[in-house]
């Protein structure tokens, strides 16, 4: 049977777009306001759609730090392997600086990625699929 995309989003689509993983339609944050960084880092506390919770329980989200561990990790080796085939000679500041940009500048998306991957492990799809 095909399923339509609208109606249905993969997996792929609710995780990097953030969305509830009960319904895969609400969004999991409130929308980013350039004038207040802090936004950067609200949640919603229920799905608008479904209304599952999006803090099941206090501390949910420890967890999502290994996710955001793993992440900062891949980042941290895909900017010295590209620094690494752009710069002939560099100093491990240097390096170290450009990683350091990088790390900051993803923050947001790192902290919003890390806490959809995880509540999206431990709350199962219940729509059609
Ligand atoms: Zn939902």
């Amino acid at each position: 049977m095909r399923t339509n995309p609208t109606i249905n989003p993969s997996l792929w689509k609710s995780l990097f777009g953030m969305r509830c993983p009960k319904c895969r339609k609400g969004r999991l944050f409130q929308s980013m306001n350039w004038g207040r960084p802090a936004s950067f880092f609200e949640m919603k506390k229920t799905c608008e759609n479904c209304h599952q919770a999006f803090e099941p329980e206090p501390g949910f989200y420890f967890g999502a730090m290994f996710i955001s561990y793993a992440l900062n990790t891949a980042l941290f080796i895909a900017v010295w392997v590209a620094y690494s085939a752009l710069v002939d000679e560099f100093s491990i500041l240097e390096l170290l600086l450009w990683i350091g940009i990088s790390a900051i500048l993803l923050l947001p998306v790192f902290f919003r990625l890390s806490r959809s991957i995880w509540i999206t492990i431990f709350v199962p799809f219940q729509g059609k699929d």
